[in-house]
């Protein structure tokens, strides 16, 4: 495994790999690297000649008042992990590197999809994340990109920014990696004390029982989102942030027919956690 921090020495070289044939996967990440992470990865390496690992704690994407400081940073446990699974270069880039002129001027912003739930919630955020998604894609070039479906909307926005400017990427949406209890795999989770930890359990739980209403027959959005933000206010742990039923391309909200995505976030202790749901309603 090559670990590159320059972008200009990645394009090059992935050029290389290209021009000799070579397909390539990549899994753009903030790092501490869990078992969703992981199998991101092993797809790419399933699909691909070559894999791409990134690892950037993007500064553009958190509010003043969120977790970048913070945030885990595991460079030796991640480039470990990386290499077992066969990833062939790691990108690692530091700030100055992504942002050398500071503060970009130019920012990508993808209307609708980007409005509610986490776009109303984290100002800005959706923008940061479009705008070092697409540096990533302009840095890697032509390849297969895989994204976990536990970040929904953020997916939903990458597909419709990569059709409506035409990048030259494919973006496979993967399945979301769960614990045996339920709880969906965050880099986050390590921060959740004990009672916080199963508290957590709340928002899978709200979101199996939004499902299975709709499975009974529920038909008013109002009705399985009321249900699903009671589930969530059960325990004093886990203070819930929105709980909704949506289209699940436009994330607008939904007449309950055909596919429809259920989306919950809480904070649980420090820790802000989302998860969601896919639904097809009969
Ligand atoms: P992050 O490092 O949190 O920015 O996530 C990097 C990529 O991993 C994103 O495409 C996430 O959606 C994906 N990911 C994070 N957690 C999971 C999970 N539990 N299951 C599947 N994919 C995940």
């Amino acid at each position: 495994m090559e670990i590159d921090g320059s972008a200009r020495s990645l394009f090059a070289k992935l050029s290389d790999e290209r021009a000799k044939g070579r397909a390539i996967g990549f899994v753009p990440t903030m790092g501490a690297l869990h078992e969703g992470h992981l199998s991101l990865l092993r797809r790419a390496k399933s699909e691909n000649d070559i894999v791409v690992l990134s690892i950037f704690v993007n500064p553009l994407q958190f509010g003043p008042n969120e977790d970048f400081n913070q945030y885990p940073r595991l460079f030796e446990a991640d480039a470990n992990a990386a290499e077992q699974v066969g990833v062939d270069y790691l990108f690692s880039p530091s700030v100055e590197e992504m942002y050398p002129e500071g503060q970009p001027k130019t920012s990508v912003h993808v209307a609708t999809i980007t409005e509610p739930m986490e776009g109303a919630l984290r100002p800005g955020h959706f923008d940061g994340v479009a705008t070092v998604v697409t540096k990533l894609f302009s840095i890697v070039g032509q390849c297969r990109a895989y994204f976990g479906e536990k970040d929904w909307q953020q997916l939903a926005m990458v597909k419709r920014m990569t059709s409506d400017l035409s990048l030259p990427v494919e973006v496979v949406p993967c399945p979301i990696v769960r614990e045996p209890d339920g709880l969906a795999m965050s880099s986050r989770n390590i921060y959740l004390f004990p009672e916080e930890r199963e508290a957590a359990l709340a928002l899978s739980r709200a979101l199996r029982s939004g499902s299975d209403a709709i499975e009974r027959g529920a038909s008013r959005p109002d009705e399985v989102s009321g249900l699903m933000m009671e589930i969530l206010s059960e325990n004093p742990l886990v203070h819930p942030q929105y709980a909704e039923v949506v289209d699940s391309n436009l994330l607008v909200p939904s007449r309950i027919e055909g596919e429809v995505r259920l989306l919950v976030a809480a904070k649980v202790g420090k820790p802000k956690l989302i998860d969601n749901m896919g639904v097809f309603a009969k």
